[in-house]
């Protein structure tokens, strides 16, 4: 069953999705060689605490930090170490989620630490741009697996691979709530999409292949080739007209 949210459970949701985008626009600026990923940790969990908002990764599922941080070749829920430093050339995907009033909002970036090649630029860029691509079809009417197909169709017409074993869900009282919104597959399928569904969308790609595994730390999502991966992530609100990006900061748009 998907959760409809009321007017005042979007409004929480909002609260929190705004300062979640404002602190993903800001990490840009303190992303850089010789940060470490624990810096990155400590710069969103202090902005979060900072407006009486809770972060929402710590414990969940007992994962150890606050933010999960995942450099190159790492896909997601990489773990903030002080000993991992950021190094010129990587690029570093931050996925973080604050929960307000017991309302959860969750959205992630990929960023670059310095100069970065060319790859690496162009797998960030279409990372995001397959989900704006895919924003046209948050609509009442849509079908939820035409998000999917959508982000599908963008990554692999960039020559990019799709990953299969993660998938973007609903968000609301609880981060991960009905339904499962996969990056791939047939357009069409699933629910109809109905005003007042929030669903956190997050392509997530790989330069290389698609497979994945999990370092023997019990969460770090690698991929199989060493290749890197980028991950681009909003909480999208459905609406009567345009769908609600809340995790979209305004200087991002
Ligand atoms: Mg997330």
């Amino acid at each position: 069953m998907i959760r409809i949210k009321t007017e005042d459970q979007i409004r929480l949701m909002a609260e929190s999705g705004k300062v979640v985008g404002a602190i993903l626009h800001d990490l840009a600026d303190v992303i850089r060689p010789g940060v470490t990923t624990m810096d990155i940790d400590r710069f969103v969990t202090e902005r979060i605490r900072a407006e009486g908002m809770v972060p929402t990764f710590k414990g969940y599922g007992g994962f150890p930090a606050n933010v999960c941080v995942s450099v190159d070749e790492e896909l997601v829920h990489g773990i903030p170490s002080e000993d991992r430093v950021l190094a010129e050339g990587s690029i570093v995907s931050v996925d973080i989620g604050a929960t307000h009033k017991g309302w959860v909002s969750d959205a992630a970036r990929t960023y670059f630490v310095g100069d970065v090649d060319e790859e690496k630029r162009r797998l960030v860029a279409v990372c995001r741009e397959s989900f704006f691509v895919c924003l046209a079809h948050c609509r009442v009417g849509s079908r939820l697996t035409d998000i999917g197909h959508a982000v599908q169709g963008c990554v692999e017409a960039a020559g990019f691979s799709v990953v299969l074993d993660y998938v973007g869900h609903g968000v609301g009282s609880k981060m991960h709530e009905s339904p499962q919104v996969k990056n791939y597959g047939e357009a069409g399928k699933g629910p109809k999409l109905m005003r007042g569904m929030a669903l956190a969308i997050e392509p997530m790609i790989n330069a290389g292949t698609a497979d994945v595994h999990t370092l023997d730390d019990g969460w770090t999502v690698v991929t199989d080739d060493g290749k890197p991966a980028a991950h681009y992530e909003n909480t999208v609100i459905i609406t009567d007209g345009d769908p609600l990006v809340i995790t979209l900061d305004e200087r991002d748009r």
